[in-house]
């Protein structure tokens, strides 16, 4: 019988499936790994493991003890499934611009959920970095996973997502492309990748145009989960061989063709990867094979990006089936 013990060991053995449209005209293979398909709905079920676990290990969380994270979502989503099945309290902290049906699967697992404005800066005491470590202070048995800077975040990518992608292409792939938020994904993955290919696969980068990762002010933009307007301990810039500034309309555009055309529903920064991943399959030819990382679903995202009227209100027009990799990336 093959029965997981509990929803816990669900997590990761993510698939890999090739691109077959989006890529018209391309000579390399571009293929995605799915991460919506984790028991939490994104890639961010592994690291929430792994930092609990830790954090158990040490001390650092208790029975009893109460995990307070500012994130955009899906970290929580982790973190709460992890709480739940180990009997931890939740209480999440998440900028505004996260939609609320986000914020209703949070409360769903049990979590408790503070909303704070995204139009401040990180410093301000209303920011959710500042709320946070408030409530932290504030909580008594308060554990605050912190993933912008612990180091169990790029440690499980470097244990689990490095070595399934390695293992998928039986080390075939040369370049691994992935959004960047607090660069987890990028530095674990990316890490392991180089050492198992002894430097030879190349890592990029995917980040909204704004960020600072891209060489941006930190200037507000509309897809969730990625970019930043400071530089994370959790990201190390010595794996990341370039980084890929995307505009929210290429980002939202793809994600709408990814769903049309390749039955992947996903979310934007799923969308804004794949455009990076294209722009760098453009140059390559039939021996390359880029993966690119898609790190949650699109359900969380229907009244948003897969909404018209939201579209509209932000300037962007309905996507047509058909729209060519070149006009995206013109
Ligand atoms: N996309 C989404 C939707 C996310 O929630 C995250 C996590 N913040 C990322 C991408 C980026 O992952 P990482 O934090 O590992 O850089």
């Amino acid at each position: 019988m093959r029965i997981a013990s509990t929803v816990l060991d669900l997590i990761g053995h993510t698939p890999l499936v090739r691109l077959n449209h989006v890529t018209a005209g391309l000579a390399a293979q571009v293929v995605a790994k799915v991460e919506y398909v984790n028991p939490g709905g994104s890639v961010k079920d592994r690291i929430a493991v792994r930092i609990i676990d830790a954090a158990e290990a040490s001390g650092d969380l208790r029975p009893g003890g109460t995990i307070v994270e500012p994130t955009s979502g899906n970290t929580g989503v982790g973190l709460a499934l992890v709480a739940q099945q180990r009997g931890y309290r939740c209480i999440f902290v998440v900028p505004d611009k996260v939609g609320e049906d986000k914020r209703a699967v949070l409360r769903a697992y049990g979590a408790e959920v503070v909303v704070t404005p995204t139009a401040v800066a990180p410093d301000d005491p209303r920011s959710y970095y500042s709320v946070s470590d408030r409530i932290v202070r504030e909580t008594p048995g308060a554990f605050k996973p912190n993933q912008y800077a612990n180091p169990n975040g790029p440690a499980s990518h470097y244990a689990s997502t490095g070595p399934e992608i390695w293992e998928a292409t039986d080390g075939r792939l040369t370049h691994f492309v992935t959004g960047v938020g607090t660069g987890g994904t990028i530095s674990g993955t990316g890490r392991y990748l180089k050492d198992a290919s002894k430097g030879a696969v190349r890592v990029i980068g995917a980040d909204p145009e704004g960020s600072v990762y891209s060489g941006g002010t930190g200037r507000p933009y509309l897809v969730e989960g990625v970019g930043e307007d400071f530089w994370p301990g959790a990201y190390d810039p010595t794996v990341v061989d370039e980084v890929e500034a995307v505009s929210d309309a290429e980002s939202f555009a793809m994600t709408l063709r990814l769903a049309r055309e390749e039955g992947l529903l996903v979310g934007g920064s799923s969308g804004m990867a794949v455009v990076a991943a294209l722009r760098v399959a453009e140059r390559l030819g039939p021996d390359d094979l880029v993966v690119v990382l898609l790190p949650d679903g699109g359900r969380g995202y229907l009244g948003k990006i897969f909404n018209d009227d939201w579209m509209a209100s932000y300037g962007f027009g309905p996507v047509v089936q058909g729209v060519t990799v070149a006009d995206l990336l013109a």
